[in-house]
């Protein structure tokens, strides 16, 4: 189960009911509330990518850019499903095709925040900065839905061109599902094991 210091908000994953907190020493860590699990879920898999990255290929970082933007915050029984099912013990093929039906998925996220954009008056750059951290520097980034904020952190060629769903569709599919890294593995594996330590501490998956 999760639990959460009330004092330092350490989260942290215990089998029996701690009587002090690990990080600080504090007594009494509660049973974490959705919001703290969220987090913990969400920051976890932010770092078990990090970890994986470096030794995945381009098409692959970007690809589990989206499939993080998908599937977060919750660690529901879908992911599960789909980590288990559609990619780890699937053919190829299967995994194609929920990958494809994924893509779709972002792509019609992607049209209609850059409709909502167009709305709003915003015009999409033609070239953008970043920050030392790779993020993109943008004016009026407030106002861009997570598909577009995900679709902009891409690794492209030229760090400040600015990637459009052409990019999204360059990604060989064919490439990750026939012939995917170790690294990329390595993830998908770790990311279906954070849901499963999750998931303990809800007895019952509640689906959505
Ligand atoms: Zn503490």
């Amino acid at each position: 189960m999760l639990y959460t210091c009330p004092r330092c908000h350490y989260t942290f994953v215990s089998a029996d009911k701690p009587v002090i907190c690990p990080d600080c020493g504090h007594r009494g860590p509660a049973p974490s509330t959705e919001v703290e699990f969220d987090r913990f879920y969400s920051a976890r898999l932010d770092q078990l990518r990090g970890q994986c990255s470096p030794a995945m290929s381009v098409d692959e970082r970007n690809w589990t850019k989206v499939l993080l933007y998908l599937n977060r915050p919750r660690a529901s029984y879908f992911t599960t499903t789909f980590l288990q099912g559609h990619i780890l013990d699937a053919s190829p093929e299967i995994a194609l095709d929920t990958y494809k039906s994924m893509r779709w998925e972002f792509v019609r996220l992607l049209s209609e925040e850059k409709e909502a954009l167009v709305k709003e008056g915003v015009t999409e750059p033609e070239y953008m900065m970043r920050d030392r951290a790779g993020r993109p520097l943008v004016t009026g980034w407030d106002r861009f839905g997570g598909a577009l904020r995900t679709l902009y952190t891409f690794e492209t060629d030229d760090p400040h061109i600015v990637p459009g769903v052409d990019a999204v569709q360059a990604i060989s599919l064919e490439r990750i599902t026939d012939n995917p890294s170790e690294a990329y593995i390595t993830f998908i594996r770790a990311w279906l094991g954070l849901v499963t330590e999750s998931s303990l501490r809800k007895a019952e998956p509640k689906g959505e």
